[in-house]
């Protein structure tokens, strides 16, 4: 079975064929990926929340590289769900090149990715043609190397053989004493904010929290949101007046936030199932939110890599260079990030 479809909702397009060669619309994979977070809040487990520290954060083996973006938690869950205790997925045919063979009724689960189109578009005025590049979200389905026998056993690492990037406190270091960082202060009394307007993380002290793992939770849910203002990823969740509370930005902007500290948690090696407690009311929230905005998880957890990317920037400059990648991306899997 090549195409077996791990997701329900799009098997009909899929039986027998090669996903390539049956181009499904952006917004059938929008509505794939929200039925699938959906899904999963149904039972309890929020996707975003879900930590990848077991297994180690899934990674591609077309590119060595960790996934990006919405892919990390589509993986994640699926692994978590599980059981995988392998951090590599790769297609059938990826599998079969090193040596692999997946068995015989697993299911695929399915990632996105963006493929780069280039459009030539001729200046009725001036007759002069110019190419842009158009993004098109497409789609993908992987298994995992626990999946398949005969793989290397590079595929198969010890549990806890992934590093954190760095520790807690050197990622949040770095990335408030960086030239034009965001101010940060501790308020005795205070709350966890971030003021755009003065550009300003403001928490209170670390003994103000329950440990110190809740405390850089909350830092670094505040510096994600501190990545929006105008002179980092200039996000309208942070920039726009509109972006009140109960509107669509608050919203987006909130889950890029949670997104964020989730990914640096995972990161710096912190366990959320202790840190992040998933209420009902706040699971209930999410359903009606995402349900209401299928594009909302997939472009918020773009936004999130991004500013997962900005706070970490500056502590890995401090870091040896990673091991390079097994071989240069495809352009076929250039995650969706
Ligand atoms: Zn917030």
């Amino acid at each position: 079975m090549r195409e077996e479809s791990g997701d329900g909702g799009d098997e009909r397009c899929l039986e027998g064929r090669s996903a390539r060669r049956c181009p499904v619309s952006a917004d059938e994979i929008y509505q794939a990926v929200t039925d699938r977070m959906v899904q999963a809040l149904e039972r309890g487990v929020v996707p975003w929340r879900t930590p990848w520290s077991l297994a180690g954060r899934p990674r591609s083996m077309s590119t060595g590289n960790p996934y990006r973006g919405v892919n990390t938690w589509l993986l994640a869950l699926a692994s978590r769900e599980h059981g995988w205790q392998s951090p590599w997925f790769g297609t059938y045919g990826q599998i079969q090149e090193r040596g692999g063979q997946v068995r015989k009724g697993e299911k695929s689960t399915l990632v996105t990715f963006w493929k780069t189109l280039e459009k030539q578009e001729r200046d009725p005025g001036t007759g002069e043609v110019t190419t842009r590049a158009v993004p098109m979200l497409r789609k993908f389905r992987v298994f995992n190397a626990d999946q398949a026998d005969g793989l290397p056993s590079r595929f198969h690492p010890e549990l806890g053989e992934e590093r954190p990037i760095a520790g807690p406190r050197a990622v949040l270091d770095a990335y408030v004493s960086q030239p034009g960082a965001p101010g940060l202060s501790h308020d005795v009394q205070g709350q966890a904010y971030y003021n755009p307007v003065a550009d300003e993380i403001h928490l209170p002290p670390i003994s103000g929290h329950r440990s110190p793992e809740h405390y850089y939770a909350t830092a670094y849910h505040e510096a994600a949101h501190s990545t929006g203002h105008a002179s980092r990823l200039n996000r309208t969740g942070i920039t726009s007046q509109d972006a009140t509370f109960g509107s669509h930005e608050y919203g987006k902007e909130e889950l890029v936030a949670q997104m964020t500290a989730s990914m640096l948690c995972a990161e710096t090696g912190i366990g959320t199932d202790e840190i992040f407690q998933n209420s009902a009311a706040y699971i209930g929230g999410w359903l009606q939110t995402i349900k209401g905005e299928p594009r909302m998880v997939i472009s918020a957890a773009a936004a999130a890599q991004k500013a997962t990317d900005t706070i970490t920037e500056p502590s890995r400059q401090a870091l040896p260079e990673p091991e390079p990648a097994t071989r240069p991306a495809p352009d076929h899997e250039i995650e969706a990030a």
